[in-house]
């Protein structure tokens, strides 16, 4: 089984009720993609977001909670992502690494946390500016995948995705090359680790947009995207759909 291929978007801290027009129209223009489609919107769209989508698109948080419920105020648990119409949620992305001081053990925690409510975990991993300059890229993928992806992880329940910290947001992009060599040690250390590693599905995400996504997509073992910016737009991400 090939790795399934999905195009999502982070939509981060942007939307009201009236954005929900934008997936009217990505679904209009692409009612048939050849991979799935996924948006992570606020929390506070997620459950008109998937009524609105049905099964057309996929819907999903940006975080959870690791517990699975109690006195946490301002968090959500996972169940209640999945309860709203959540089949996914983005851990581990490198703003809440840096803002909110997540730890490789809190991401494993809550993907743990995810996996038990039924979600699919989008791991996010990946190197500072300083880090790649050093010649450090290599091992910090290596030991952020082995301190935040859980051994429950199979192909079913984990995306992972590589977002260079200094490419998101920036409209600058790894090489095809670096991409490559990234992607390609990522799916040598997933192999290694869980049975079905070679079927599960690596992201590349980090200033793409329409322009650059065909390229992207192209590299070996880059099996779609997790985009920002150019989500947030049908005109946008519209093609990088139609690109994967
Ligand atoms: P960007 O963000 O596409 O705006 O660079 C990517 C991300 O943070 O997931």
């Amino acid at each position: 089984m090939a790795p399934q291929k999905l195009a999502a978007g982070n939509w981060k801290m942007n939307g009201t009720l009236a954005s929900l027009a934008e997936i009217d129209r990505l679904i209009a223009d692409h009612p048939t993609p050849g991979c799935d489609v996924l948006i992570c919107p606020p929390a506070t769209l997620i459950h008109a977001m998937a009524a609105r989508a049905g099964t057309a698109l996929a819907v999903g948080g940006q975080d959870c909670h690791a517990k699975a419920s109690g006195a946490h105020t301002g968090d959500i648990a996972a169940a209640e992502l999945k309860d709203a119409g959540a089949s996914h949620v983005i851990l581990g992305h490198s703003e809440r690494r840096t803002d909110h001081h997540e730890t490789d053990a809190e991401v494993l925690a809550k993907s743990q946390a995810a996996h038990e409510a039924g979600l699919i975990a989008v791991i996010c991993v990946g190197e500072t500016e300083a880090q790649r300059d050093a010649g450090q890229t290599l091992d910090v993928i290596a030991a952020q995948l082995a301190g935040s992806v859980p051994d429950g992880a199979r192909a079913a329940n984990t995306v992972i995705a590589y977002e260079p910290v200094w490419a998101i947001g920036t409209g600058r992009t790894p090489t095809n090359d670096q991409i490559a060599e990234v992607h390609a040690r990522m799916r040598a250390l997933l192999t290694a680790r869980f049975a079905d590693g070679a079927d599960m599905a690596l992201l590349y995400g980090g200033s793409v947009k329409p322009g650059n996504a065909a390229e992207i997509f192209a590299i070996p073992h880059v099996n779609g995207a997790l985009v920002g910016g150019a989500s947030l737009k049908a005109v946008d991400f519209g093609p990088i759909v139609a690109a994967l």
